[in-house]
């Protein structure tokens, strides 16, 4: 029973109310505008240079690379400018040694060997031709798909601002991420151009305009995966930074005629200062002992890379707790019958390590409607090397779980609702549609649930509101945005516009 209330308790923590939920949007609202105004803000609210979205008619075959975070995927795209497309794609983890590293090179190398392997097995023709013959074969466009923080100065340009998600290489810093990959593409003598550079976010947006039916255009892209970010559309006579940013950089050209500018805007840094977010001594410690403190705080309480150290670290204070009968995976005595259930944890387990538990765990345990919770057992055994845990653990783990699950969704909300608002969409076109991606938003039961709950609870959207908007899981989202956009970008060099 102590044991049931403690957790309980605990998952308190984590409660994420009406009214926090309206102080957030407020806040996102304010430094929504405040990121168009002005450079060097929480909300980057970057510009992108693509300005145009999709209308399902276009055509071509394109490359297009995504580095996300953990894995590194390489795809060539076929659109066949009906709504559809064909996709080929390989995928390999990101090796840890090359995410922290001296030297950027040996990651982008990495990175072009994928794309010559690639090229190798699934455009054999081409490649050969080309490497015979260079010159008689046309070079593929390829969209690069970089999820980090970019300073972009043109569609297919940018500089690193910084590393997230675990990332460190400090020589790739301030470096043009396309010239990187174009040079080491170039060592190995392949015919593909780097095109466009493209955030995951804006290609979210992207794919999902391209394949939603109907002519209507999509809103807003948003990730919730190792990290979370979103892009949406925006006015260009809103980005009022842009006069100074084109000045700034010698006046780089783009597509004044669409009136409109994909904006990413960086929102995993909401809120750094933590005025409206909320902070359980879980995040304070993980934000501590992170190799980036006081940064991407939205980001550490709502994406993939985050929620299962939250986790393991409210299941430590669980676990270390000092109140008598609060005995959470150690030995338990029953009053009743005199028997003793007895706990091991391996010295050795996940629970002990920093990172130790992935969050596809608490998708797992969230999930788990199995007699005793069975499955939320299995996976203790397995995956944290604990033997012998009592269905009350596996009760308090998923109530934590639940917390910290349903917590992300609805700061998640407050991102997704307050760029509904500024659009004023619901109002002009009597809906608004999202393209989401990520493992999180895909796998995590109910995600999208808590989000549409919270969307009902804030001022601005309600409960009719929250009926128009529409919410798409963009998959290969990032693949085909890329290529979208690789595409926009080889047209627009072509009509002589950039
Ligand atoms: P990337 O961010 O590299 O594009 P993903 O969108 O697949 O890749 O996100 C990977 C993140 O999602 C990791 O942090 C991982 O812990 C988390 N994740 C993977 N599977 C699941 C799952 N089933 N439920 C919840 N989170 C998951
Ligand atoms: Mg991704």
């Amino acid at each position: 029973m102590a044991l049931e209330k403690e957790a309980k308790r605990m998952a308190a923590e984590f409660e994420y109310t009406k009214d926090d939920l309206n102080k957030g949007v407020k806040e996102f609202l304010a430094e929504m505008e405040e990121g168009l105004e002005k450079q060097g803000t929480h909300l980057s609210q970057i510009p992108t240079y693509v300005t145009a979205v999709p209308n399902g008619t276009e055509k071509g075959t394109f490359l297009a690379v995504d580095l996300g975070g953990t894995n590194f995927r390489v795809c060539s795209i076929t659109l066949h400018g009906n709504h559809t497309f064909s996709l080929t794609q390989s995928k390999v983890a990101v090796p840890r040694t090359l995410m922290e590293t001296d030297s950027a090179s040996e990651l982008f190398s990495f990175m072009a060997k994928q794309i010559e392997t690639f090229l190798k097995q699934h455009h054999a023709d081409h490649y050969e031709t080309h490497m015979a013959k260079p010159g008689e074969v046309s070079y593929f466009d390829l969209g690069f798909t970089f999820s980090f923080p970019v300073e972009q100065v043109g569609i297919n340009k940018g500089r690193l601002v910084r590393w997230t998600k675990g990332f460190s290489i400090q020589e790739a810093i301030g470096k043009d991420v396309c010239e990187l990959l174009q040079k080491e593409i170039k060592a190995l003598n392949l015919p593909v151009k780097v095109s466009a550079l493209v955030n995951d976010t804006v290609g979210t947006l992207m794919a999902r305009s391209y394949t939603s039916p109907g002519k209507e255009s999509t809103l807003l892209g948003a990730i919730f995966g190792t990290g979370t970010n979103g892009a949406y559309v925006e006015k260009l006579s809103a980005v009022k930074k842009m006069a100074m940013i084109d000045e700034q950089e010698g006046g780089t050209k783009y597509d004044r005629s669409t009136g409109l500018m994909i904006v990413n805007t960086e929102w995993g840094s909401f809120d750094n200062s933590l005025k409206v977010l909320p902070d359980t001594p879980y995040d304070q410690s993980l934000d501590r002992e992170s190799n980036n403190p006081g940064i991407q705080m939205f980001e550490k309480r709502v994406s993939g890379m985050f929620l299962g150290e939250i986790l393991r670290r409210a299941m430590l204070a669980l676990h270390n707790h000092s109140s008598p009968g609060v005995s959470f995976l150690k030995d338990k005595s029953s009053a009743d019958n005199d028997m003793t259930t007895t706990t091991t944890i391996d010295p050795d387990s996940v629970l002990f390590k920093q990172w130790g538990i992935d969050t596809s765990v608490l998708s797992i345990v969230e999930e788990d409607q199995s007699d005793h919770l069975r499955i939320t057992k299995q996976i203790l055994e397995k995956d944290l090397m604990v033997s012998s845990a009592a269905t009350e653990d596996a009760i308090a783990i998923k109530m934590l779980v639940h917390a910290i699950g349903k917590r992300a969704a609805r700061l998640a909300a407050v991102a997704l609702g307050a760029v509904v608002i500024e659009s004023k969409r619901l109002e002009t076109e009597g809906f608004a549609d999202i393209g989401v991606d990520g493992s999180l938003v895909e796998y995590y039961p109910g995600f999208e649930d808590y989000i549409r709950e919270a969307f009902r609870e804030i001022e601005g959207i309600g409960p009719e509101g929250e009926k128009k908007i529409r919410i798409g899981l963009a998959k290969d989202g990032s693949g085909l945005g890329a290529a979208l956009i690789a595409l926009v970008a080889h047209q627009a060099e072509k009509a002589g516009n950039v």
